[in-house]
């Protein structure tokens, strides 16, 4: 098979695209992956070590997401290959230079991801009209300020605890990455009646079995500091929090948190996956081993995806709660109803879900078999 197509499957990439302006000093990749749902979203990323491949794969995640989430849009990725710590002037440019390069790319709709923020969105949108994930001036919906990812885990977590015999209502929890997605997650959580126990950030953790003070965490980190200045409670290292005493944990870090030689130690009796692909695929059948309900990142994390598509059809913040609990709470039930029905893992019954989506759209596009 030609270089070009390795990828390739039944799903897609459907197309592929290098960008090479030497003049710009612009070098980029555009993975457009599936696209029978709608126009793809998918973050354009700006670094310097990432390879086709990951692209592509990235651009596959984003349409499991997107279909999984139910929204009418296909899955794609960009990389400008370039430092996005660069002098801002340059990066503006450099940013405005790809916008230019993938106008005619229509079925590709740009939004934040690493080394991007809501500022390139709105340069993009600027060169070429299209763009998600942008200030509230030019018609943004702020997802990380509203904490539109943290409440769709909220509703999650409603729906799996009953499924894992907990009530939500006194149930503890422990967050690991009090950052944006982990501090809405806690509040809305508190909302309904859970008690956070134990919060880490890089610089360690802090528990108290009695729960900590949201707001006061909120505020520390709001200036710069870490929840381990928080008065009272125990501190601990920062991988502690994966073993905590909760019910509920929330791994909201980084990939690859949960492995083999931590996933024993776990007490929770439901894993929230905040973060992207926060546990390893053997950790995760050994979770499900020890009868541990962990909902996959993909489903449970979708809010900012279904915020950014809100956005993209011109609704309101307000409206973006109604769709993010009416999204994921379905998504959720229907993978818990096919986890049970087919005796398989979690992020299976999620990925059979997604992938049927995606194949009753493709049925119905002019080509195919
Ligand atoms: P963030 O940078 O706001 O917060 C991350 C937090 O994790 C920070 O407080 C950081 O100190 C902490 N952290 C990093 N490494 C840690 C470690 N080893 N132990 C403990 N804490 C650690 O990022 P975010 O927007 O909250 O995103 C968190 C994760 O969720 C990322 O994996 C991101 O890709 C994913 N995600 C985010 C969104 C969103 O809407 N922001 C949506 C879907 C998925």
């Amino acid at each position: 098979m030609e270089e070009g197509f390795r990828f390739a499957d039944a799903i897609g990439p459907a197309k592929m695209v290098y960008i090479h302006q030497p003049a710009a000093g612009l070098r980029a990749i555009v993975a457009i992956d599936n696209i029978a749902a709608g126009p793809a979203i998918g973050g354009t990323r700006m670094a310097l070590d990432v390879t086709a491949e990951e692209c592509f794969r990235l651009a596959r995640a984003m349409t499991f997401k997107n279909a999984a989430a139910g929204l009418p849009h296909g899955g794609a990725k960009a990389v400008i290959f370039a430092d996005p710590a660069m002098p801002a002037a340059d990066k503006e440019r450099l940013i405005r230079a790809f916008a230019r390069a993938i106008c005619d790319l229509a079925e590709y709709i740009p939004g934040p991801d690493m080394g991007t923020d809501e500022s390139a969105m709105a340069w993009i949108k600027d060169e070429i009209g299209r763009a998600v994930g942008l200030p509230a001036v030019v018609g943004g919906i702020p997802l990380d300020q509203i904490g539109a990812t943290g409440f769709g885990l909220a509703v999650a977590a409603e729906i799996a605890s009953a499924a894992a015999g907990l009530a939500l209502k006194g149930a503890r929890v422990a967050v690991q990455g009090f950052g944006a997605v982990g501090q809405h997650t806690a509040r809305f959580m508190a909302e309904r009646g859970a008690i956070l126990v134990a919060a880490s950030d890089t610089r360690g953790a802090i528990t108290d079995p009695d729960g900590l003070d949201i707001e006061k965490l909120r505020a520390l980190k709001a200036v710069g500091g870490s929840v381990t200045d928080l008065g009272g409670g125990r501190k601990a290292a920062p991988e502690d929090v994966v073993a905590a005493d909760c019910d509920i944990l929330v791994p909201a870090a980084r990939p690859d948190v949960i492995h083999m030689a931590n996933v024993e130690a776990i007490k929770a009796r439901l894993v929230l996956q905040g973060a992207n692909i926060p546990a390893t695929l053997d950790a995760e059948r050994r979770l499900a081993e020890k009868g541990i309900l962990s909902v996959p990142d993909f489903i449970a994390n979708a809010g900012g995806v279904i915020a950014a598509s809100v956005e993209y059809h011109g609704g309101s913040a307000r409206s973006v709660f109604e769709e993010i609990a009416d999204k994921i709470g379905r998504n959720t039930r229907a993978v818990l109803e096919r986890m049970r029905a087919g005796g398989v893992l979690p992020r299976e019954a999620a990925v059979e879900l997604a992938r049927a989506r995606v194949e009753r759209a493709m049925a119905l596009r002019r080509f195919h078999d």
